[in-house]
Formats: structure tokens, sequence, C-alpha cells
């Protein structure tokens, strides 16, 4: 399942090709989840359409997905989804409305925001394990704003991440596995240990850099906590054999930073969290083809119906 593949489908290919994905083995009721009594009603205005004769109630393969309530055909859902799963860096809305000649900015930015909400873990449930990297960072921020008559200290270097104004974010990376990173209040002992309590198993072993607020990490946890000393230039250090370092988390950080200057230029606070999830996502399944990515996500769909409506306001201030 590749972007020009997906470009060449009619609707009604594109609408069994979804159906396949979310259904492999038959249509199952968007109402009640039954299997066993649905069939399927011949209907030129809504093609697609299965009734349930369980709960007497029709669905197709949109209902109860982020697809929902979209009149946007199929193909361009499916394209989308493929495009936002393979870009490493991320794609802007700007971009993917010129890429698929989409009518409006709006249009591209609600696509953007619902396969999103897609690549949001919530069905990868299950905490990380094995060795897992904690790390901080700021992100985006708008650049600090300079009067001529009011530059004391510009001779001094911009100041950068902590005791900044800018976002912070938390990430935590399995060695070799899944990521979850999202944006904190501040970077205090209680938020940052509070989150690595509520992502990570007991059974690990965490890995930071020696920033005051992880110390005492390591007594919650059986492999306890091990850290590198990065004001002294230690990235990678060996005990007993075990590679300590942080750098996958460091790794992440980068591709998150590079993806939000280049694709996104700016990311406001509402919408960091967003990005956090989407580049989770992506760097999760990093090890899989972009085409085994892209039909995760547009499973990981299900269940994931936006019913608010998006505020005008949001679209406004959304970053492209
Ligand atoms: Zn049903």
């Amino acid at each position: 399942m590749n972007l020009s593949d997906l470009s060449k489908l009619t609707e009604d290919q594109s609408r069994e090709m979804l159906e396949r994905i979310r259904w492999p083995n038959g249509p199952i009721c968007a109402h009640c989840g039954c299997m066993d009594n649905i069939t399927a009603i011949k209907s030129t205005k809504r093609p697609g359409l299965y009734r349930c004769a369980d709960c007497k109630m029709q669905f197709t393969v949109r209902v109860n997905t982020v697809m929902h309530d979209s009149h946007l055909p199929i193909r361009l859902w499916l394209m989308t989804f493929s495009i936002m799963c393979s870009a490493k860096k991320g794609v802007s809305a700007l971009q993917l409305q010129r890429q698929l000649g989409l009518g409006s900015y709006k249009t591209a930015w609600h696509l953007c925001h619902r396969v999103r909400h897609a690549m949001k873990q919530e069905p990868l449930k299950g905490l990380l394990t094995g060795v897992v990297m904690v790390d901080e960072t700021y992100v985006g921020g708008k650049p600090r704003k300079f009067y001529k008559n009011k530059r004391p200290r510009s001779h001094l270097p911009l100041k950068v991440g902590r005791g900044t104004k800018k976002i912070p974010v938390v990430a935590l990376i399995e060695r070799g596995g899944r990521a979850r990173a999202h944006v904190v209040p501040n970077v205090t002992a209680k938020v940052l240990k509070a989150s690595i309590r509520e992502l990570v198993d007991t059974s690990s072993t965490i890995m930071t850099d020696q920033f005051k607020p992880y110390r005492g990490i390591g007594e919650e946890f059986a492999g306890g906590h091990k850290t590198v000393n990065h004001g002294e230039g230690e990235y990678v250090r060996w005990e007993n054999g075990e590679k300590i370092s942080t750098n996958e988390a460091e790794a992440f950080f980068a591709l998150l930073k590079r993806g939000i200057t280049g694709s996104f230029h700016s990311v406001s606070k509402k919408h960091l969290n967003k990005y956090c999830d989407e580049f989770s996502f992506r760097w999760s399944l990093r090890k899989i083809t972009d085409g085994e990515r892209t039909f995760k996500a547009i499973v990981a769909s299900e269940g994931k119906r936006l019913t608010y409506k998006v505020p005008v306001a949001d679209v406004r201030d959304a970053p492209f």
C-alpha cells in the first residue's frame, strides 16, 4: 500500500480496502459488536451500508472511527494516513493540502488532526519495560522580542533549555522499542517522577542524565536508576557490561524538534501534545514498513470518533 497505488483507487475500491483493513474477518457491527447477523444493503446513495439484525442498526466502515461524519472520499483518508505514517518529520496541513489538491486549508487541517488522533497510542496500552531512557527538553516558543533600547544583556547568548519559557516535554523511550512523550507543566521532581511512575513498569531500569529531579526514582524500580553525566561531556558509559545512556531519548527529541521547526514552523502549547503523540507513534513503529505503519494507524482509528467540533479558532491558530 503506497501513495501512488492509493491515488489510483476508485472510491469503491478504497472503501473495500478500508473494509479489509478494519474487518479482516467480515463486517463487525459498529453499534453492538456483533458479526453474525450482518447483511449488506444495496444502496446507491450510501454504498457500503450494512445492517445488523441483532440491534437493527445500520452502519458503514467509517462509523465509530475518526472518519465518522466525514464527507471526504475514503481515498483521500487513506492517502492522508499513508503520507502521515511515512513522513519521518511529519507533514504540515499546508503541505498536505497541496499534495492532495484539497480545496481548503481547513479541510487539510481537520484531516491531519484526526489522523493524529488515531495515532494516539491508547490502543497500544501497556507500560514501558526493560531499559527506559527518560529525558526532558524544551520545544517551540516564539523567538524572544528585543527592543533597541531594551537589550541590556544582548551580548549574552540566548538562554536555551531549562529556565526558559519554552514548553517542557518529557520523553520516555524503551531501548530499541516504544516511545511516549508528552507536555509537562514543569520539570520538577514531582512532575517528572509522576510521568515515570505512570508509564513505566516497576521491573524496568531507568536511565537519565544527572538532572536532580530524577534522584531517588531508582528505589521504585527493580532495575534501579543509572545516570550519565552530560555536564562532564559523558554520553555513554559502561557499567558491568551494561550500556548506560539516554541516546535514544535525545534522538527522539532531535526528530521532534526538526519536525516542528521544519514542517510545522511553530506549535502552540495546546497542540504540542498531539505532535508528541504523532512522533511517538512513528517512533514506536519505526522498524516496520511505511505500509504496515499506515495499516496500524487505520486500525487504531477505531473507537476514536471525534465527537466535538473543532473550534474555528483552533484552525486559525494552527501551526502550518
Ligand atoms: Zn448490531
